[in-house]
């Protein structure tokens, strides 16, 4: 099946474009990533399976207009995969938040997609723009099956325990105050993964999976099953992230609210986009800048580094204790494939729960799928390279074919 996937932002689009039934290489036939949408400079570049790249630099006033030029590219003579819209089976959507409403992928209808409207509430960061591309995708391809595959759906198994706040309990009932958690895809992917990777089955396997990177967050798997995530209400619970600030007390954004004189907006954006790496750092949200800075004895690179790596040891811990034991751990994501350093500190110590990692196998900087763990570590260590994309055209392709 000819599955176009969608991972439409505020201001970009990210896309791929799979021949599930290929046999012979990647089934990725190109992939390709529209940004500055709405604003001046906006540019679409993509790659082919053979090599082939190109990049378009354009006015692209919207969402519409995006998706417009990423078909236009699809179907260019030069650049294409296709000669005709309708060899697009179908288009699979990631949307950010499913609320308690959708714990699964869902074929995309118009009841569907006011339940969606209904939701911008709870992620009006994200859903808004995927919204966006699926009303734009409508238009453009009238007779093309959609699919939603949303990043809370994988977490739908969570505990009542596991996903309510200490917040009076009608709270929950009105306005749906819970721990809903993200980036399903990856952490239900590289379980997947991981299970194949052990080869036991995976009922028998207690995982935690780290998904490291602009945004980070950790999942404890038990029996497959997602029971506990770093990630809450909305992306911004838990772990330190680029520029988020994860866990902090409600009442320190209180106090600062009250001393700064804060609206609601400015607390957002302090806690959404001036926190985490960049805001302890002052330098950068990006880890290989905080980690060359680092090396080159900058204290507050340091203290970030030190803050972000500690926050994933302590959920290690704490997860372990949730699922009463542990046989993997997975990294993932830009920083968990990639930086050495950033596993090698969180799981220093962790011999105690037979943890044990191999530096001949770690240290090495590539983000090739591997055990990272020593032969005989009781706990097996995994670099995993995450596909929320594939998850997605799997999903869409089961619904479409149902
Ligand atoms: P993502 O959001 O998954 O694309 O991950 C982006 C993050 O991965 C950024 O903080 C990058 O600095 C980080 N990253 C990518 N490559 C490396 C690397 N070789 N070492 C450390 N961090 C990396």
């Amino acid at each position: 099946m000819k599955i176009l996937t969608l991972n439409c932002g505020s201001s970009s689009i990210k896309y791929q474009f799979f021949d599930t039934h290929r046999e012979e290489g990647d089934k990725v036939l190109a992939k390709g990533a529209v940004e500055r949408i709405g604003m001046k400079g906006a540019i679409l570049a993509q790659s082919r399976y053979d090599g082939d790249k190109v990049k378009v630099a354009g006015e692209i006033v919207d969402h519409g207009a995006a998706i417009e030029y990423i078909l236009a590219i699809l179907l260019s003579a030069n650049h294409g995969v296709i000669k005709d819209r309708g060899e697009i089976d179908a288009v699979g959507h990631r949307v950010v938040h499913g609320g308690e409403v959708f714990t699964g992928s869902v074929l995309i209808d118009q009841d569907v997609l006011s339940v969606l409207n209904d939701n911008i509430d709870l992620a009006p960061l994200h859903n808004p723009a995927n919204i966006k591309g699926i009303v734009a995708c409508q238009k453009l391809m009238k007779e093309t099956p959609m699919v939603g595959v949303f990043d809370t759906a994988f977490h739908h198994t969570l505990p009542d325990y596991a996903y309510l706040y200490g917040l009076p309990y009608v709270l929950y009932k009105r306005y749906f105050i819970r721990r809903y958690g993200f980036h399903g895809s990856s952490h239900y992917f590289v379980s997947q993964r991981a299970q194949e990777l052990m080869g036991k089955p995976l009922e028998e396997m207690k995982l935690i999976t780290c998904h490291l990177g602009n945004g980070s967050s950790m999942a404890a798997v038990d029996c497959g099953k997602s029971v506990d995530t770093t990630m809450g209400f909305t992306p911004l619970e838990g772990l330190l992230m680029g520029t988020r600030s994860g866990d902090v007390d409600a009442g320190a954004v209180l106090h600062i609210m009250g001393r700064e004189e804060l609206s609601l907006g400015e607390v957002n954006t302090l806690l959404n986009k001036h926190s985490g790496l960049m805001g302890i750092s002052g330098i950068s949200s990006d880890m290989r800048e905080i980690e060359e800075e680092m090396e080159g004895g900058n204290e507050r690179a340091k203290l970030a580094f030190n803050i972000f790596t500690y926050r994933i040891k302590k959920y290690i811990g704490s997860y372990a204790a949730a699922m009463g034991g542990l046989d993997g751990i997975v990294f993932t994501g830009g920083i968990g494939e990639n930086s050495n350093l950033v596993r090698r500190e969180v799981l220093k110590g962790l011999d105690f729960l037979g943890v044990d990692l191999d530096s001949t196998k770690n240290d090495p900087r590539s983000s090739e799928e591997r055990f990272v763990s020593g032969d005989d570590s009781r706990v097996k260590v995994m670099v995993i390279p995450t596909n929320e994309e594939l998850v997605i055209a799997l999903e869409t392709e089961r619904l479409v074919a149902n």
